[in-house]
């Protein structure tokens, strides 16, 4: 019951600052993070109208996808399919297992990354969508690439033929008041904006040069925003948020 409620508070704060800033709420994606959560809990998020999955660690999002389609219960059967999101670090000895069960990995951050990835995925004969993680604050503890890196990154990744480049995704700094992620937020909107920039102004070279040059398309996906600070990323134009503990506590 107190999930269901979380949940509908949620959705009522997303309709409201989204109404503030001049957004439509339903292009903004609610990925329920379930790292902290059992499956009990899990069920009941999913039974709220939760339809997107977030998870940190491999191991533990096996269990739970494992768990929950094979254990379909009533109450969530007739229920659209859970889309499950890798938002944390992935080790690239990972990757084989990470590929089969996600439709989304937040966290790509290096190339080695990337390259691992496509070459997972070519075996399988598998396409998948994936984030650029940046770390917009530079702080040492953070994983994600640093901004100066991003562009360069996203030249080798369009390149590899079995992933989809879908946007980018940022942790914010942990701080006392929301408004102090706004800059971190604004960055990563930047970047973005950037980027497909100098996609649209290199493409018509791209398209003669690559075989597969037509394939990518602009960034459009900006993940950012969690429990704390959800609210401002909207405004500085989040479209996927991801929530842990506004939704189980
Ligand atoms: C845990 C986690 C979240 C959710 O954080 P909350 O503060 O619980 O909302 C979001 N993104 C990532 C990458 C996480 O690890």
């Amino acid at each position: 019951m107190l999930i269901e409620e979380n949940i509908r508070k949620i959705k009522d704060r997303i309709a409201q600052v989204s109404q503030k800033a001049g957004r439509n709420p339903n292009e903004i994606r609610l990925v329920c993070v379930t790292k902290e959560a059992d499956v009990g809990q899990i069920k009941e998020a999913i039974q709220a109208g939760i339809t997107e999955i977030g998870e940190n660690r491999v191991q533990d999002a096996l269990k739970k996808y494992n768990y929950f389609t094979r254990h379909l219960t009533p109450n969530t059967k007739h229920l659209t399919p859970i889309k499950w999101h890798m938002v944390g670090h992935l080790q690239t000895n990972k990757v084989k297992s990470a590929i089969k069960i996600f439709d989304l990995i937040h966290s790509v951050d290096s190339f080695r990354l990337a390259e691992e990835t496509n070459r997972q995925a070519t075996k399988l004969n598998k396409t998948i969508d994936i984030l650029v993680q940046v770390n917009t604050s530079g702080e040492k503890t953070k994983f994600g690439i640093l901004q100066d890196k991003v562009l360069e990154l996203v030249e080798q990744i369009i390149n590899l033929s079995n992933l989809r480049l879908q946007g980018l995704m940022t942790v914010a700094p942990l701080v006392k008041e929301p408004e102090e992620t706004r800059p971190y937020f604004q960055k990563l909107r930047l970047l973005k904006n950037e980027i497909n920039k100098y996609l649209l102004s290199t493409r018509p070279v791209r398209k003669s040069l690559t075989s597969n040059g037509a394939r990518y398309s602009l960034l459009a996906t900006l993940s950012m925003g969690m429990s704390g600070d959800f609210e401002v990323a909207i405004e500085e134009g989040a479209n996927m948020i991801r929530l842990g503990r506004a939704i189980f506590g």
